[in-house]
């Protein structure tokens, strides 16, 4: 059983989404600036083309990247 999910998460962090391999998708930020990085492949949110950088794009974002992303988190980060 992965214990990744039970971890504290990070400062700012508003929403977490697991991927398929049990990295983790995080969203920080505000309703109207969000920010969104996926812990396995380092894809930033910034980087999609979504052109509302807003808390429900990047919900939109982070929920595609989760069910596609098959990267891993590199090991020994905090
Ligand atoms: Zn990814």
């Amino acid at each position: 059983m992965s214990t990744s999910t039970q971890t504290t998460w990070p400062e700012g962090v508003i929403a977490r989404y697991l991927t398929v391999v049990g990295s983790t998708v995080d969203l920080s930020g505000k309703k109207y600036n969000t920010a969104g990085t996926c812990g396995g492949c380092q894809e930033e949110f910034s980087e999609s083309n979504y052109i509302a950088r807003d808390l429900s794009a990047a919900r939109h974002w982070a929920q595609a990247h989760a069910e596609m992303c098959r990267a891993l988190p590199r090991r020994g980060r905090p």
